[in-house]
């Protein structure tokens, strides 16, 4: 049974229609990658899963472990376990990274039934995640986006899904204005962060992050629809020939 099953999604924004009839279904354990040129939809795809104000859902359905996601809150699917990596808005000097984590890890479990964690049962959580993404706790201590640069901006969001652990990951652009080392690291920490129980939503433009991280399926996103679906050498084919190439292929809108 599919965790995710998205069945002719059509949606808009500010009046203006975004996603076109897409279809989508993925497995417990698949990393899945959404490619498509700029404007397709790919961010309205992402944040409607996550729940985020603005998107009129005007047809179709999305089905998430067997549940109707479109009817969830957004405390509710993150709850149970869908996450897209927070953008910060501004910094918030003073106001500490861990200590911002944690709440948003206890709103969490509480809306789930779960007891919360203290300051100590956290600490112990963050120090086996830092371990299992070989990273150093100089994160911890930072203001909420003090000064974050890209990488850490992105290295960021590799350390929210670990210690909140989602079941299905939604990663958007998380390889954008990276250079070659951290996206390495960013996608070490997808890798290590991969489990039979876990699927993953890559969103990409560009294929160079998929050499790091291998995806089970590759889709293609345009004009709002999904236009073409294959294995990890599909992404290699767009390299190779560029968006242009599956223009021919865009399907007459339903
Ligand atoms: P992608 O992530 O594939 O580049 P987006 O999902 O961000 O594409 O955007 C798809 C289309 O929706 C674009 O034409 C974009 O301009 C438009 N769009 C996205 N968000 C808004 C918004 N809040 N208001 C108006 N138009 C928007
Ligand atoms: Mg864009
Ligand atoms: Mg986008």
């Amino acid at each position: 049974i599919a965790m995710l099953k998205i069945e002719n999604l059509h949606a808009s924004v500010a009046g203006k229609q975004i996603l076109k009839g897409l279809s989508l279904q993925v497995q417990p354990g698949q990393v899945h990658a959404v490619m498509g040129p700029n404007g397709a939809g790919k961010s309205t795809l992402g944040n409607i899963l996550a729940g985020r104000e603005g998107y009129e859902v005007t047809e179709g359905s999305v089905s998430y472990q067997g549940r109707d996601l479109l009817e969830l809150a957004p405390e509710e699917r993150a709850a149970a376990g869908v996450f897209l990596a927070f953008q910060y808005p501004v910094e918030i000097p003073g106001v500490n990274n861990t200590y911002f984590l944690r709440a948003a890890l206890n709103a969490q479990r509480k809306v789930r039934g779960e007891s919360e964690l203290d300051s100590m049962q956290f600490l112990k959580l963050v120090r086996e995640k830092l371990a299992v993404l070989h990273l150093k706790d100089e994160l911890l201590h930072r203001g909420v986006n003090e000064g974050f640069s890209g990488g850490e901006k992105k290295r960021n969001e590799i350390f929210q899904l670990a210690v909140l652990e989602p079941k299905l990951a939604i990663l958007d652009e998380t390889d954008s204005g990276l250079d070659i080392d951290a996206l390495k690291n960013v996608a070490e920490g997808v890798n290590a962060l991969r489990s039979p129980e876990r699927a993953f939503l890559v969103i990409t433009h560009y294929q160079r992050l998929l050499d790091y991280i291998k995806p089970d399926v590759v889709h293609v996103l345009a004009d709002g629809r999904i236009v073409e679906s294959g294995g990890p050498e599909l992404a290699l084919e767009l390299e190779a020939h560029g968006y242009a190439w599956l223009k021919d292929r865009v399907a007459p809108e339903k």
